[in-house]
């Protein structure tokens, strides 16, 4: 009963000036309104209606896409008509039209192990995304851009009708169009697999970028983004299920993962030769159509200057250029120097290397930094080895490139959301940003690889002491 307040409070909101920017609405949907049958096993079939001639829909007490039947309009039968372009045309005059919309939730969608279709399939269970019509035809307000259901468990379900209405999308100029049934179409097929709607970012950025939104402060085409969101439509609220969603995540956790087909972010590099002095800010200018993430500026094979894509603007993110400055404590030696652009998917494109010299070649690690050898005129460290949880004493040990701890223990480690306990391997929980071992947590689970012999000694040594000396060693890292 709360979540069904919730939601009519959450919907309710538009009393701001700006003209309402139209509803993505998600149903909350008891388990019992979805056929047993299609709880267990999801199938991996999106189907794509256009309604040619006008889709004939059931109004009932459960979702049977099969039957082309939905919990959603009230008892009846309704007629869906048939998509239309931005341009009000019909029929072929909007096959251009519909096979962009196809195009786009074939990319939205191609991280997973998912088969995004507008061919019919002749047999099995399949998700049915409608994409036509006006919400007027299933007796909803005219404002509703689409409409699904969600599970009130948040489970997903399969053999299920979501709506988008393209007829309600008002933008007359097709590639806005285009991404503004895309963006409806993701979502609503989305809630039929259990996601939420998302607010913004756990580092505070807003949600704009992925089609779980319902926020304007961007535009662009929308993308299920890695990164775990607090929910929210106009404002920020609980998340329904969980503490917070990473709609990446969970779908890959679904369906299993895919290839994506927005390909790799392009970069390239200025200075694009080698030859002279390091230069004092090393120029990027990078791009990918899901936008990229983070630029790295490596030297001598490790990442020594990191900044983050631009913000997404009205189109997205566009190409953009970028200044990474080598640290200034970087010693005089010779430098092979590349940059790496990385999405949000982790995938990454490295311009090619050159070689530059800052002052003259080392001579001695005497004059590199701390953990670094010379050779060739190089200060270089070691290839990392080390894995998450094993001690180490410097940052560049671990492949992770992070080192934290308490005096008494230092371990490779990586960063967290306290938000977002899955962003810690099991056995290990978020402190001050870092994941750290859980207090205890030693004797639940058995020890995973990445936990080495000593440090296993060194917890077994804890709980035999008993409580008194375990609090001790197991403080937060700074
Ligand atoms: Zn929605």
């Amino acid at each position: 009963m709360m979540r069904a307040l919730v939601l009519v409070a959450a919907l309710g909101t538009f009393a701001d000036a700006r003209p309402a920017p139209g509803r993505r609405l998600a149903i909350d949907t008891p388990v019992e309104a979805f056929l047993p049958q299609f709880r267990a096993a999801i199938s991996r079939v999106i189907y794509l209606e256009r309604c040619e001639g006008g889709c004939r829909v059931n109004g009932g007490s459960v979702n049977d896409a099969k039957t082309l039947t939905s919990t959603i309009p009230s008892p009846g039968n309704y007629n869906i008509t048939e998509f239309e372009n931005a341009g009000g045309q019909s029929g072929a005059q909007a096959d251009a039209e519909w096979a962009q919309i196809v195009t786009c939730m074939k990319e939205v969608y191609s991280p997973f192990d998912v088969e995004v279709t507008d061919v019919k399939p002749s047999s099995g269970s399949y998700h049915l995304a409608i994409i036509a019509g006006n919400p007027q035809e299933i007796r909803l307000e005219a404002n509703v851009l689409g409409v699904a259901p969600l599970a009130s468990n948040c489970a997903a379900f399969d053999n299920v009708i979501s709506f988008s209405f393209s007829s309600a999308h008002r933008q007359s100029e097709t590639a806005a169009h285009v991404q503004n049934v895309c963006w409806t179409a993701a979502q609503e097929s989305a809630h039929a697999f259990g996601l939420d709607h998302e607010f913004e970012f756990v580092d505070g950025r807003s949600a704009c970028s992925d089609p779980m939104t319902y926020r304007m402060d961007c535009g662009g085409q929308k993308f299920f983004r890695n990164v775990a969101a607090r929910c929210g439509e106009e404002e920020l609220r609980d998340c329904r299920c969980s503490n917070v969603q990473s709609s990446h995540r969970n779908l890959v956790a679904l369906f299993g993962a895919g290839t994506s087909l927005t390909g790799a972010p392009t970069v390239t590099m200025t200075p694009a030769t080698g030859g002279g002095p390091l230069p004092a800010n090393v120029i990027a200018t990078a791009f990918a159509k899901r936008g990229v993430a983070k630029l790295e500026l490596f030297l001598n094979g490790f990442p020594m200057t990191t900044v983050p894509g631009a913000p997404f603007g009205a189109n997205g993110q566009l190409e953009a250029s970028y200044g990474l400055v080598p640290p200034a404590t970087m010693p005089d030696s010779i430098y092979d120097v590349f940059v790496r652009a990385t999405d949000d998917l982790g995938t990454f494109t490295d311009t090619p290397t050159i070689t530059v010299t800052k002052n003259a070649p080392c001579t001695s690690a005497d004059a590199c930094l701390a953990e670094q050898k010379c050779e060739a005129g190089k200060c270089s460290w070691d290839p990392p080895v080390g894995e998450l949880g094993d001690t180490c004493g410097f940052d560049q040990f671990c492949k992770g490139l992070l080192c934290r701890g308490t005096a008494d223990l230092q371990i490779c480690t990586q960063t967290c959301s306290v938000e977002d306990p899955l962003s810690c391997p099991q056995d290990m929980s978020c402190n001050n940003g870092v994941c750290f071992f859980t207090e205890g947590g030693c004797c639940s689970a058995a020890p995973g690889d990445w936990m080495p012999a000593g440090l296993l000694a060194f917890l077994v040594m804890i709980v035999v002491l008993g409580p008194f000396s375990r609090a001790k060693p197991f403080r937060a890292p700074p």
